[in-house]
């Protein structure tokens, strides 16, 4: 650790062996069991946050409630101030923030640093969007009228989010809701809580430095019962949960039974068609970077290349060959490629799906495998694999969160791609590669990819936070980051203001007393 300079990372993030996890302010009030965080890079204890009990729980809605109260009264600028400040602080924090969400999460270092990146981004775009938030204006059918739209914040959200990306998912959300005028409440994922509580300490520090009432950033940490104080609490109006599927629909159905919304970023299966007009040379570079990239751990990792039969072993021959160069170990280290999967059950999710594809009757082209001696000490090292599929198999069905790249071959026109490729419960991200403008504009059309995010000539990962971020299907229809994904974190409001002497009704109505 002390060679990557870890300790000294730690130590400008403020970060002891022993955190306190909960926290509505610069203080922390966990009274919880410990629950210890061991970096993957090396299997070594990073240290220990304490799990949010009830009474801790308790404290911070309350805290958030009045908070919210005050914050709401804030202009949207001087929101928006605040927001750009704490931008100002991740600005310079930047490289030890980067240093530990690769060593807490094990993707590379550049990763890392792209994921304070994107937080920078997005607070930038927060600032912008605190002089605008948008109501439109219409025109009355009454004499006399004026109608118009405005929102105004919404509450306290609660904000899920996964290990894959611990920092960016929960600035996404809370960037645009500290603007839009809410207090957000977090829950990081169990298996990331240093990076959520490094995150905390510095919005709790700028907030404090500009009197921002108490509960505006608050933190809770520990694993899924934690979640759910929030998802079954009707005094946080919105839910937004980045994580599996499976999660997904449990916390859906719990947030639904109280009538509060949700904002659900699920899991995908994505895909990339290459057809006979493909550049192949950039195909192979956004294919490749797709599968291995985060170690096969994003949201939008590449899992399947749908590929034409014409182009198919040129394709096929080129990735094999590229995975050769592909070098796995310290994510720290600049010169690998690809770091650990996230924990050993997640080695074992691997193993098992490389297992399922051979007994479906796949053929394994790059052999898989878990890494072994110096170096690998963690056991999360494994090799990226590649199989030739069909998309029906069971196991392709499903999002395997490690590199697992599926070859399948089609044979007919696009259409046919098309089909394959919608055939799968989740719709995050999907690609297509082609110099051919018809097939482009079919593959982007209302008959073409079904995804939230569908891409010309780029892979499927690596989103910029101008867009709005999200899928569809099973991937749980939300829409965070870009856009006017702003809009859920607000109420809108529709205001009819009468400036005349008469009260003429609507649609004519006639009501004479
Ligand atoms: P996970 O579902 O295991 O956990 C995600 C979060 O949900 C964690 O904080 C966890 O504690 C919490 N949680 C789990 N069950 C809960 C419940 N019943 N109530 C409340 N909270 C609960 O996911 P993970 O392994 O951390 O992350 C990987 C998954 O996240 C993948 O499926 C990936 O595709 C998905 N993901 C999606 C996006 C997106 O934007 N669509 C982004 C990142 C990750």
């Amino acid at each position: 650790a002390t060679q990557y300079g870890i300790d000294k990372a730690l130590k400008e993030l403020d970060i002891h062996a022993e955190n306190h996890g909960t926290s509505f302010s610069q203080n922390f009030y966990g009274q919880g069991k410990m629950i210890s965080s061991y970096s993957p890079v090396d299997g070594q204890l990073i240290g220990k946050v304490s799990q949010t009990t009830a009474e801790d729980y308790e404290k911070v809605i309350q805290e958030a409630e009045k908070g919210f109260k005050e914050w709401r009264k804030w202009t949207a600028p001087q929101r928006g101030e605040v927001v750009r400040q704490f931008n100002d602080e991740l600005r310079r924090l930047k490289a030890p923030l980067g240093k530990l969400v690769s060593y807490e999460m094990g993707k590379s270092y550049q990763e890392g640093l792209g994921e304070v990146q994107e937080m920078i981004d997005i607070c930038d775009f927060a600032v912008g969007l605190s002089r605008q938030l948008y109501g439109l204006t219409m025109h009355s059918e009454r004499p006399g009228h004026r109608m118009y739209e405005q929102w105004h914040p919404l509450g306290v959200v609660g904000i899920i989010s996964a290990f894959n990306f611990p920092v960016a998912v929960w600035s996404w959300n809370t960037a645009l809701a500290w603007v839009c005028g809410d207090a957000c409440i977090w829950k990081g994922s169990e298996k990331t809580p240093l990076t959520s509580v490094a995150c905390q300490k510095i919005a709790a520090r700028i907030f404090e430095q500009n009197n921002v009432p108490h509960g505006i950033s608050s933190l809770i940490t520990g694993d899924y019962t934690v979640g759910e104080m929030m998802t079954s609490d009707e005094r946080i109006p919105l839910i937004s949960a980045t994580g599996s599927i499976r999660m997904g629909k449990v916390v859906a159905q719990a947030v639904a039974k109280r009538l509060g919304k949700s904002l659900l970023e699920l899991g995908g299966n994505n895909a990339i068609i290459i057809t006979p007009d493909a550049d192949i040379k950039n195909t192979v570079i956004g294919a490749v970077f797709g599968a291995v990239g985060t170690c096969g751990q994003r949201c939008t990792s590449t899992r399947r290349l749908i590929i034409h039969e014409s182009v198919y072993d040129e394709v096929k021959h080129a990735i094999t060959d590229a995975y050769k160069q592909i070098k796995i170990g310290n994510p720290l280290d600049e010169n690998n490629h690809m770091g650990p999967l996230i924990d050993k059950d997640s080695v074992a999710n691997y193993l098992n799906a490389l297992k399922s594809v051979k007994e479906e009757g796949g053929n394994i082209l790059v052999e898989g495998g878990v890494l072994e001696g110096k170096g690998y000490e963690s056991g999360c090292y494994v090799k990226p694999a590649i199989a030739e599929a069909e998309n029906h198999f069971k196991i392709v069905q499903e999002e395997t969160f490690a590199p697992i790249l599926y070859l399948i071959k089609y044979k007919g026109d696009l259409s046919e791609a098309i089909n394959v490729h919608n055939d799968v419960v989740q719709g995050l991200s999907s690609a297509i590669m082609t110099n051919n403008l018809r097939e482009a504009e079919q593959f982007l059309s209302a008959e073409g990819s079904d995804c939230g995010i569908a891409n010309v000539n780029i892979g499927t990962s690596g989103a910029e936070i101008g867009g709005a971020f999200g899928g569809e299907k099973e991937t749980g229809g939300g829409r965070e980051s870009g856009s006017d994904a702003w809009k859920i974190y607000m109420r809108r409001q529709t205001n009819t203001i009468n400036y005349t002497s008469e009260l003429p009704l609507a649609q004519g109505i006639k009501f004479d007393l």
